[in-house]
């Protein structure tokens, strides 16, 4: 059986999808990337990806999915939904319904139509925010899913599934993108690249874990 080589990474220009991105580059021959536009509060988002794809000499396919924020009015589309953590079991206000459902069914019929075997996803259940789509037992369900719809044999992979953000870090500076990813990927909330605000859910978050990764990195240099 020829060995299928060619990958489609799902990808908003953030810190986990370029990490995947990177990831993916490392291992397969031909890599495409795939971001959605679904009216984020920030456009910068979609410029940013188109940036960092030219950069990196891929592919770039934008779909248009803006009917998500139509069914689904949440705090990354609308202007006057205010970004917070979930409270007492509550998903916080940045979750979308079906959001990586659709996503990764998107992806894969792009995978289908560019004659490529893998998808790559950044989703990960170890900070894990309450989003039942990001858990690998939604994923690998979904994947079964999507073999039986296509009669095909494509595989989902989740390179940040078990990984917690420091160790995130950690592989982007094994894939020599520590510093790529530190600049130019943009993960904050408020659209500001790089390391952000520095107080919003996402950025405390990334912040944290890039703490973690560097005090580590010291600790080991000493
Ligand atoms: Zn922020």
């Amino acid at each position: 059986m020829e060995k299928n080589n060619k990958a489609v990474v799902v990808f908003s220009g953030g810190q986990d999808s370029t990490t995947c991105l990177f990831w993916a580059l490392k291992k397969y021959d031909q890599v495409e990337v795939v971001t959605f536009d679904y009216n984020q509060r920030h456009k910068e988002e979609i410029e940013i990806a188109k940036e960092i794809a030219n950069d990196l000499n891929v592919r770039h396919h934008v779909l248009d999915m803006s009917l998500l924020s139509q069914l689904a009015p949440n705090a990354l589309t609308r202007d006057e939904i205010e970004v917070k953590d979930g409270v007492n079991g509550d998903l916080p206000s940045t979750f979308v319904p079906g959001r990586n459902l659709l996503f990764l069914s998107f992806s894969t019929i792009l995978a289908k139509q560019i004659g490529a075997k893998h998808i790559i996803t950044g989703v990960c259940e170890t900070d894990f925010s309450g989003y039942p789509d990001c858990r690998d037992v939604f994923v690998k369900s979904l994947n079964v899913t999507l073999n039986l719809s296509m009669n095909d044999q494509f595989v989902i992979h989740t390179p940040l599934m078990w990984l917690d953000k420091a160790e995130t870090w950690g592989l982007a500076d094994q894939l020599d993108a520590f510093n790529y990813i530190r600049e130019k990927t943009l993960t904050c909330y408020h659209g500001i690249r790089g390391d952000g605000c520095g107080e919003c859910p996402s950025c405390k978050l990334r912040k944290n874990g890039l703490d973690t990764y560097l005090q580590q990195l010291k600790k080991e240099n000493s």
